[in-house]
C-alpha cells in the first residue's frame, strides 16, 4: 500500500506556496458562517483558534483541562528554530529546511518541511503576538543563539 500524503505538485520550494493561491478563498461575509472545531488548545490548537477567530470563522475550541494552558507548549523552554537569521551568519530557510530533514533522519515529508521552515519566520512574530514568552536579551530584544543539532554549531 503506498500512502498518499497528497502533498502538491511542483518544485519543492513553490509546493505549498502554489497550493495556497490555487484554494478557493471564503468571502468576508461567509466566514461567520463556518464553524471550525479545533480539539486541543495548545500552541497549535490555540494559536489556529485564536488567528481563525480573528479572521471571521466561528471558532470552537475544545479543551478538556480546567484551564486550556496545561499543555506540552507549555512545557518547552530549551527554544525554537526558526530561520530568523537574527545574528546574520548565514541563517536561511533553505539551511533550516536541510537541518530539519537531515535531523530527522532523511524520513520526513521533504515538501512539509519546507514549507515549515519558509512559515518559521513568521511563526515566532505570530507568537510573540499572541503571548508567548519568549527570552529576551538584556536590550528587550528576543535572545537567540545557535541551537544543538543545527550546522555551525
Ligand atoms: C518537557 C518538554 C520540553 C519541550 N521542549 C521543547 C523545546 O524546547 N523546543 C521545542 O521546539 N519543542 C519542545 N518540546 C516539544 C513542543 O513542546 C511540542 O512539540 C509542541 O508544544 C506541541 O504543540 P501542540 O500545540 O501541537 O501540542 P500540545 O502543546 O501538546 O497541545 C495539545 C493539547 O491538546 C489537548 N488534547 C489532546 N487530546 C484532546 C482531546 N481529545 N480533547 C481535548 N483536548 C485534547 C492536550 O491536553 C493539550 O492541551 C517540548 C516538549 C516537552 C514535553
Amino acid at each position: 500500500m503506498i500512502l498518499d500524503s497528497k502533498t502538491p505538485e511542483g518544485p519543492i520550494k513553490d509546493k505549498w506556496t502554489k497550493h495556497k493561491n490555487d484554494i478557493n478563498v471564503v468571502g468576508p461575509a461567509n466566514k461567520r458562517n463556518i464553524d471550525i472545531i479545533v480539539v486541543g488548545t495548545g500552541l497549535a490548537g490555540g494559536s489556529a483558534s485564536a488567528s481563525l477567530a480573528e479572521m471571521g470563522y466561528n471558532v470552537k475550541a475544545f479543551c478538556y483541562q480546567d484551564s486550556p494552558r496545561r499543555a506540552h507548549s507549555i512545557a518547552a523552554q530549551g527554544g525554537i528554530n526558526a530561520a530568523k537569521n537574527y545574528q546574520n551568519d548565514g541563517d536561511s530557510i533553505y539551511r533550516l529546511f536541510y537541518d530539519t530533514v537531515k535531523g530527522g533522519d532523511y524520513r520526513a515529508r521533504e515538501a512539509n518541511v519546507y514549507r515549515l521552515a519558509e512559515v518559521s519566520v513568521n511563526i515566532i512574530d505570530q507568537c510573540v503576538a499572541q503571548g508567548v514568552p519568549f527570552a529576551r536579551d538584556y536590550g528587550g530584544l528576543l535572545d537567540n543563539r545557535s541551537f544543538g543539532g543545527v550546522l555551525g554549531f
